[in-house]
């Protein structure tokens, strides 16, 4: 099964991605992890991003193309994958399609994950993730029980940099100018199912579940 969570920054795609991964066994396909990824190990394509992130941008369809390319075709994806903040532009989503078309697969489902925008820049700015194993709390909705200090490995807890309010103001406008015309998009391929993305995680994992059948 190949699915598209789609949403704006701060709708819980990541949190919920990695819950379904346990589930139906693929792999979550997140661009912005391997950005970010690329980013801490230091490589050029990785410090090329880092301007574009930090500033709430978008990097080049180019890079983010070949990257989700490469991907998909490692042996883990072969039964299928979640891709999560890709595709974030119409001219990705085409170019995901052509792809697609030359390996022969679809996108069986794309998953809406909705949430009102005034509730996304709180949600956001108060996230923290642990350096060491990638849990994520959030200081109000979700706080750990030390501040500072990951509940599940007790490593520290550190802020996206690209979480502050400025960063996520610019993330927030890029993803209605370029990212929202996507549900259009999928909507006229008939793919697209949208979901409640407010709410309790398990509940709203439920009803992403329920969509997926
Ligand atoms: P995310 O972790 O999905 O919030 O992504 C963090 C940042 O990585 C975004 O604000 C973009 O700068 C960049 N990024 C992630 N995915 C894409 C994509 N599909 N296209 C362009 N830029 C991306």
């Amino acid at each position: 099964m190949n699915i598209i969570l789609l949403g704006p920054p701060g709708a819980g795609k990541g949190t919920q991605a990695k819950r379904l991964v346990e589930k139906y066994h693929i792999p979550q396909v997140s661009t912005g992890d391997m950005l970010r990824a690329a980013l801490k190990e230091g490589t050029p394509l990785g410090l090329e991003a880092k301007k574009y992130m930090d500033a709430g941008g978008l990097v080049p369809d180019s890079v983010v193309i070949g990257l989700v390319k490469e991907r998909i075709q490692k042996p883990d994806a072969t039964g299928g994958y979640m891709l999560d903040g890709f595709p974030r532009t119409v001219a990705q989503a085409q170019e995901l399609d052509s792809i697609l078309g030359t390996l022969g697969q679809t996108i069986d489902h794309v998953v809406s994950v909705e949430v009102p925008s005034s509730e996304l820049l709180g949600r956001l700015t108060g996230r923290r993730t642990c350096r060491a194993c990638g849990a994520g709390f959030h200081v109000i909705f979700d706080p750990p029980k030390k501040e500072g200090v990951c509940d599940k490995c007790g490593g520290e807890l550190y802020q996206r940099s690209d979480d502050n309010e400025a960063t996520v103001q610019s993330r927030l406008e890029t993803y209605e100018a370029q990212t929202k015309p996507l549900i259009d998009y999928y909507q006229k391929a008939s793919k697209l199912r949208r979901i409640d993305g407010v709410g309790q995680m398990d509940d709203i994992l439920g009803r992403i579940q329920k969509v997926l059948g």
